[in-house]
């Protein structure tokens, strides 16, 4: 009897054994994981986290073993790795927005909100580049906007007036835009400029003719607030503004067309192609503006080239 019970208790403490071989197995397994997976999460405390959690496995292995506490310790050490992914998407996230945000602030004009110089000078070369890809398919054309005698009405109403004439004739450009189509930029003090992709030069005097239509009707009204001057009158004026349009004519390029499988441009004389043409459409652009104004102001001009152009 005492042999049958020996045996007994021999298989009994082989099968714990076992069982603990296995669990020590599954551990070091686990611990491997973990560790990869916290280093690679950049985890500052990896080491204390995996030794602690090993530690704290090894004596439920031993205790009982008790498979709900091993379970319920592997749980919380996964937890942990999900408190530590979700602190990293928040960190990620976090550095996106903010780069998001700085990028979108450089390229923005802080008076008006509109798009900036820096905006003008990055992305023209491009659209240029896309038209001449595109063998001058897609119409571009500019629109070159200035206020006009805007001095004059700085040296009346004050700067703070002029300021808010400002950010009003933005708010005009901006309604008369197609959005995520075209570009409002204010360049500089009073001129802007309107990026129109896939206008001829007729639709876009169609569009300068309604901006120029609404701001002659955009009565604007001061308060003392605006003027910063408490003791001056609150006043109503009018400004009006001047528009030069130059499309980028097709017939401008000088790169062979229609020559089957061979590409339009070659890189060494490309760059010099788009720039002489960006250049030529922004010079087309403030001749009409020139004309507009010699003619009196408060109009659009189309830029026709002179035939030795
Ligand atoms: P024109 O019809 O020929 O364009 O005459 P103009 O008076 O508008 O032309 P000019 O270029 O001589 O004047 C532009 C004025 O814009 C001069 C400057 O005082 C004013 N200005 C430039 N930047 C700002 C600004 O940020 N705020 C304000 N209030 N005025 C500005
Ligand atoms: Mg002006």
């Amino acid at each position: 009897m005492e042999e049958i019970s020996q045996l007994r208790n021999s298989r009994r403490e082989g099968k714990i054994r076992e069982e603990q071989l296995f669990n020590e197995d599954l551990l070091r397994t686990i611990s491997r994981h973990l560790e990869k997976i916290y280093s690679g999460l950049h985890a500052q405390n990896t080491t204390t986290l995996i030794e602690t959690f090993k530690n704290n496995t090894i004596c439920a292995i031993r205790e009982a073993p008790n498979k709900k506490r091993i379970i319920a310790l592997v749980e919380e050490s996964f937890n942990q790795v999900n408190l530590a992914v979700e602190n990293n998407i928040a960190t990620i996230r976090d550095g996106v927005e903010s780069m998001l945000s700085l990028e979108s602030k450089a390229l923005l004009d802080p008076l008006t909100g509109l798009l900036n110089r820096r905006f003008y000078d990055q992305e023209l070369p491009k659209i240029v580049q896309t038209f001449c890809k595109l063998k001058g398919e897609k119409p571009f054309s500019i629109l070159a906007i200035d206020i006009d005698e805007f001095k004059q009405v700085n040296d009346t109403y004050g700067h703070l007036a002029g300021d808010t004439a400002l950010q009003r004739v933005a708010e005009v450009i901006q309604k008369n835009c197609r959005a995520g189509i075209d570009s409002p930029i204010r360049n500089g003090g009073d001129e802007f400029t309107l990026f129109l992709v896939g206008a001829t030069a007729k639709i876009a005097l169609t569009k300068a003719e309604n901006i120029i239509a609404d701001i002659a009707a955009a009565t604007m009204h001061f308060t003392r607030q605006d003027t910063g001057d408490n003791q001056a009158e609150e006043n109503s004026f009018n400004v009006t503004v001047s528009i030069g349009i130059c499309e980028l004519g097709s017939d401008w390029l000088k790169f062979p067309t229609k020559v089957a499988n061979q590409p339009v441009l070659r890189s060494d004389n490309d760059m010099q192609e788009y720039h002489r043409l960006t250049i030529k459409l922004v010079k087309g652009a403030d001749k009409a503006l020139y004309e507009a104004k010699e003619k009196g102001r408060n109009r659009a001009c189309v830029y026709t080239p002179s035939p030795e152009a």
